[in-house]
């Protein structure tokens, strides 16, 4: 840190992406991204011709054709979403339009490791609420905490979910709080809080076009939820960054949204690709949770999770390890890849196992 550096940030503890590596070539299975190319439609030469705006042009600072391609395929109103630069700038949004010195933040103590970044960088008062024995979040953990809360459902890097019914009464058990759904992973086995949002006008869901849409390096997420709620998140966007979704990702979004067999076809692939693994490696003894998302939390008999990911590593495959808190330091995170990339992985575990004294 410089000497010019801001005192109001100095506490921020950065995000620790997943690593991508250039030294070798690897089967990577570590960062949650999905293993098939976005939609053809996205990458057509009809949809930069008939979505594209000029590019001399800024971009549509209301996204308006996107936000209307979004609420007709949620079912919801324009003014009910907003879209942005992935899911982290919404989650960011939201903690500046929702969170406070005067109103803090609760979420799981195993989760998504960006609340807590966001927490340290706005100095936001933060409750953790363990997960339970088995790793789930129990709704009534979080009823009348007088606070913020976020949860992702499916929850990272566990892969469980709630039924949306469960998140429902976290909603209606803080009305005076906002309650933010983060559903990254919905779209892999997850039931979606969107219908919700009609009845619970404190409830926010997000979502992204990364996982289930093949778009990572195109940053799309959304938020969904009430008008209110929504304008609040707009007054935070045209403070930081009014053209927030370039006219290029804008355009890829709408295409993409006007394919959803492609998107369904490849999130039904990656659902049996995910059957195929989680047996596979309780063949082998692992202890694997009963994930709801497009990546799997394991736990070998034979190795810790430092140990797993490093050996993995070295026979050429990626996967992510988190050494806190204590609790999961014995699991790692398996995205759940083609079928020949989860072949590669076992090959590579059987020749672990066979290495071992
Ligand atoms: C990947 C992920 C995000 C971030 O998605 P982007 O849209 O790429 O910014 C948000 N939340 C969770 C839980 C994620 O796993």
């Amino acid at each position: 840190m410089s000497r010019f550096f801001s005192e109001l940030y100095a506490s921020a503890q950065p995000y620790t992406p997943g690593e991508q590596p250039r030294d070798r070539s690897y089967v990577k299975l570590n960062t949650n991204e999905n293993p098939f190319p976005p939609s053809t439609e996205a990458l057509s030469y009809t949809t930069v011709k008939t979505f594209l705006r000029p590019l001399n042009l800024y971009s549509d600072p209301e996204s308006q054709e996107l936000r209307e391609a979004l609420a007709n395929s949620l079912g919801v109103a324009p003014e009910n979403v907003l879209p942005g630069n992935g899911s982290d700038e919404i989650l960011n949004f939201a903690f500046m339009a929702f969170c406070s010195p005067s109103r803090g933040v609760a979420f799981p103590d195993v989760t998504y490791g960006f609340y807590a970044v966001l927490a340290g960088l706005y100095g936001i008062d933060t409750k953790l609420v363990p997960l339970r024995e088995d790793f789930s979040v129990g709704a009534e953990d979080y009823f009348g905490l007088g606070r913020t809360i976020f949860l992702a459902n499916p929850n990272a890097p566990t892969g469980l979910a709630l039924p949306a019914e469960e998140i429902g009464r976290v909603a209606g058990a803080n009305p005076d709080n906002v309650v933010v759904v983060d559903e990254a992973y919905v779209d892999f086995g997850g039931e979606s809080c969107v219908p919700l949002t009609q009845r619970y006008n404190n409830l926010l869901v997000v979502q992204t076009f990364s996982k289930s849409r093949s778009m990572a390096g195109a940053r799309l997420g959304f938020a969904v939820g009430d008008a209110a709620l929504i304008a609040d998140l707009n007054r935070i966007k045209y403070a930081v960054n009014p053209y927030n979704v370039n006219s290029m990702t804008a355009a890829m979004g709408i295409a993409t949204l006007n394919d959803p067999d492609y998107t369904l076809t490849n999130c039904a692939a990656i659902v049996t690709a995910r059957l195929y693994l989680t047996s596979q490696l309780r063949a082998r003894d692992f202890e694997v949770l009963e994930s709801s998302a497009n990546f799997v939390f394991a736990k070998s008999p034979d190795f810790g999770g430092e140990a797993l990911y490093a050996g993995l590593k070295e026979k050429g495959v990626l996967v992510r390890h988190f050494a806190k808190p204590e609790r999961i330091a014995d699991y790692v995170r398996i995205s759940v890849g083609t079928r020949e990339q989860l072949d590669a992985l076992l090959a590579a575990i059987d020749t672990l196992r066979e290495e071992l004294p």
